[in-house]
């Protein structure tokens, strides 16, 4: 239906918006479910931020996801926040309830919603992420709540991976990066979250013949949807998974969020995330 003066209102928010696939998948589902909803793009810089969601919170709008650069911003002027968005460190959905904001952070529940599709069991054995930044503390979050019976990270920066397992994971391993394939053995689950294997830039490169075969090998990248991370491990016949199952999976509670119910089964999200990014190619 055509949205109405009494329309639900919400939107994403980050510097810069236009490259979002967000829109797009929040629109189809509000259009599937019929509802009196918008979903609308906000480049806001970060010095705005704060002032931006506490005006949007005194407003009638009922929430905001948040990319980046505000994650962080996100939480910071929130009045309350879940236990996710704090152990993490940073916000990517913002609810506002008679003018207070509540944080919360769905990228880790949409990474086990990507695990999940994938009929992969998070907790089948040790675990191997890969970064140290925002999208590395969500999926480290998520494992462990998932009961990951053994994490190993690597990163660049070593000081970095060091800061985030005292913070979320004090018993894991970490790695050099440089000898980062000695961190495959035995690992059931090995993740890409670094930014390495985005288009145009460096791929993210592994000895895959010193995984086991069974292993999952998962990337928090989209664009490209195959990295070189992934077309490598395929090419050595291991499972993958790209990035949109874990962007779709924080989408989802997102919406119910802010809609009050979950998004409607019959959009084919996956389907409509990949032909926009052949479209923005
Ligand atoms: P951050 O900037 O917070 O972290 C970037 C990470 O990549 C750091 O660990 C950094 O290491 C590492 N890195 C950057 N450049 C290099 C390099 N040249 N060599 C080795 N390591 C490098 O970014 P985010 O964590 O927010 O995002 C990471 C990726 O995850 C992005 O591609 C983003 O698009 C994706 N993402 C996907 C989501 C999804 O829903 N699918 C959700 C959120 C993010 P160092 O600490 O040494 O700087």
């Amino acid at each position: 239906m055509r949205p109405t003066g009494a329309a639900r209102i919400a939107g994403v928010v980050g510097d810069p918006i236009a490259h979002s696939l967000s829109p797009s998948l929040m629109s189809a589902w509000i259009e599937a479910a019929g509802l009196n909803a918008v979903y609308t793009p906000y480049r806001v810089a970060g010095e705005q931020a704060a002032e931006f969601f506490r005006a949007l919170a005194a407003s009638q709008c009922a929430g905001l996801n948040v990319t980046l650069p505000h994650k962080q911003t996100a939480l910071a002027v929130s009045d309350e926040a879940s236990a996710a968005a704090r152990a993490i460190g940073a916000a990517n959905l913002l609810t506002f309830r008679d003018g207070r904001i509540h944080a919360d952070n769905t990228d880790a529940a949409g990474f086990l919603n990507a695990l999940k599709s994938s009929q992969v069991e998070p907790s089948r054995g040790p675990v191997l992420i890969l970064g140290a930044g925002g999208a590395a503390r969500a999926i480290l979050y998520a494992l462990v709540e998932a009961g990951a019976p053994e994490i190993r990270l690597s990163n660049r920066s070593r000081a970095n991976a060091r800061a985030m397992a005292d913070d979320l994971a004090p018993g894991a391993q970490i790695h050099d990066w440089d000898r980062r394939d000695d961190a495959l053995a035995g690992a059931a689950l090995v993740v890409n979250a670094t930014s390495l294997g985005l288009s145009g830039g460096e791929d993210l490169v592994f000895d895959w013949s010193r995984a086991p075969a069974d292993a999952v090998v998962a990337d928090s990248v989209y664009k490209p949807l195959e990295t070189g991370f992934l077309r490598d491990a395929a090419a050595r016949g291991l499972k993958t998974i790209h990035g949109l199952g874990m962007l779709i999976g924080q989408a989802r509670p997102s919406f119910e969020a802010f809609y009050g119910a979950p998004p409607p089964e019959s959009v084919e999200a996956a389907a409509l995330m990949v032909s926009l990014l052949e479209a923005a190619e």
